[in-house]
């Protein structure tokens, strides 16, 4: 393809994107197709000779498009979001133009000053303490998995990098029982056993227990045991429970042991002023991550990983082999010492073109709404007399269920409301998933997509009643 031909396809490729999220309310939000039937539209050997262009677009269209679930339809209420928008995909297509590695501070020194500069803004935009130091990683799970192995390291003193655990008897960690699987994950990669991962009990309101926690550790050290690293939630991926911050950072400040905040999607709310009660006593914190892909208009990958000591995590993870070494040392940032991977896209950029395009005021007033939609949404539901509201909604995160007067049985009523998911789901006009809160199925709806608005919302409630009603 010579740069005429890139050119002319480039404006076909742009007027396609901007179609495609006018008309975007078109599409089923959900992909309704069977497992295999898209792989089955593709030949199983790889084409000799090269193809025209139009037909791998007119593929794309054909063969890909139905296949594609749609995270940018406002009807998606979903997991949590996994939002892109038009600023956000502008600098994704520049990033991807300048194709640069930013590995170290040489392969590419606007990358890595400006993700310092911009990490910088994306601290106080959320309130964090100014001795907390930023950094993006691919994702939250990464994120956590770096916070593990450094506490790890830096309660042995580094000497499990050099020398393996084989005589450090037994590291126990702690989370609640509803934290995000990526801990037990990270835990296990760590070589810590997940047998030692303690999944502390939670209050009603699905927030861990203190006194639970202060109980583990103590039950522990008087095994010989050592705790070396405690993950608190704000914002479960179940419910969006907000696990009590000052408690626990209390009782690691007691026990000398690392404290870790998943504030993956909560993170974004923190831009709202009247929500940093959910980071009172964040000082206790050794390091903090949230998910701008998540709830804050930037496209996946992009997560904010904050620490109070960069230095214990660039111990943690330095390499140095001849051929990275580069003469501006110190002054300078070289991230790939500050994480797991050695190659980093460039994805500063799209934090920056974001935070600029809306200002910090425009992204408070998004945030502000869908968790003003929220409360409309929760009162609805709690005024229902069909419906039960399954958990507090601190955030945009509502868990209900459908239960008519008269049906009482836990497993019917799980039977009915997984139907009526299906259902749903099933008419490609929202997307919904579930998650289970004390053994009962529990429906969960999610407001915090890009472009959703109340209309969204309310049509998403009128045909949940509807469809409730056609079950029965
Ligand atoms: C989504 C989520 C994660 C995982 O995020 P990734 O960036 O996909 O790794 C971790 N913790 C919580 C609380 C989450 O909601």
């Amino acid at each position: 393809m010579d740069l005429h031909e890139f050119r002319r396809y480039a404006h076909e490729i742009v007027d396609w994107m901007a179609d495609y999220l006018e008309n975007i309310e078109k599409y089923p939000v959900m992909a309704q197709v069977r497992p295999k039937e898209i792989m089955n539209q593709l030949p199983p050997d790889p084409p000799q000779k090269s193809e025209s262009f139009e037909q791998i677009l007119a593929d794309f269209e054909k063969v890909i498009l139905p296949g594609v679930t749609h995270w940018q339809h406002p009807s998606f209420f979903a997991y949590f979001p996994a939002n892109s928008s038009p600023p956000s995909v502008l600098a994704e297509m520049l990033t991807a133009t300048l194709g640069a590695q930013c590995m170290i501070w040489q392969t590419s020194p606007a990358a890595t000053e400006l993700e310092e500069r911009v990490l910088s803004w994306l601290g106080k935009m959320i309130g964090l303490p100014p001795d907390f130091v930023g950094v993006i990683q691919d994702t939250a799970s990464t994120a956590t998995l770096c916070s593990i192995l450094t506490a790890r390291e830096k309660a042995f003193n580094y000497s499990i990098n050099a020398k393996g655990m084989n005589d450090k008897g037994i590291l126990t960690t702690y989370c609640s029982t509803e934290t995000h699987s990526s801990i037990e994950k990270s835990v296990k990669i760590a070589g810590l056993g997940k047998e030692y991962l303690r999944k502390i009990p939670v209050d009603e309101n699905y927030a861990m227990i203190p006194e639970e926690l202060e109980a583990a550790i103590e039950s522990d050290l008087s095994k010989g045991y050592h705790p070396i690293c405690i993950i608190a939630t704000l914002g479960t991926t179940s419910s969006t429970a907000i696990d009590p911050l000052r408690k626990i950072g209390e009782i690691c400040a007691k026990y000398n042991v690392w404290l870790h905040v998943d504030a993956a999607l909560a993170g974004t709310a923190l831009l709202l002023p009247e929500l940093r009660w959910m980071i009172d006593g964040i000082e206790y914190a050794d390091s903090f991550v949230f998910n701008p892909h998540k709830w804050m208009f930037t496209n996946f990958d992009c997560s904010a990983y904050f620490v109070k000591d960069p230095g214990a995590l660039i111990q943690t993870f330095e390499i140095l082999p001849e051929y990275l070494k580069t003469k501006e040392g110190d002054r300078v940032n070289n991230y790939r010492d500050w994480g797991i991977q050695l190659g980093r896209r460039f994805r500063a950029l799209k934090l920056w073109f974001v935070i600029r395009h809306y200002g910090v005021e425009g992204l408070q007033q998004k945030v502000r709404e869908h968790i003003r939609m929220a409360k409309d949404l929760t009162k609805k539901i709690e005024e229902s007399e069909d419906f039960e509201l399954l958990a507090p909604v601190p955030l945009n995160t509502i868990c209900f269920r459908y239960k008519p007067p008269g049906i009482d049985d836990t497993e019917q009523l799980n039977h009915m409301n997984e139907k009526l998911l299906e259902r749903l789901n099933r008419t490609g006009k929202l997307y919904m998933t579930h998650t289970k809160l004390n053994g009962v199925y529990t429906l969960r709806f999610v407001i915090g997509q890009t472009y959703v608005k109340p209309r969204h919302v309310e049509q998403g409630w009128q045909l949940i009643k509807e469809t409730a009603k056609s079950l029965d």
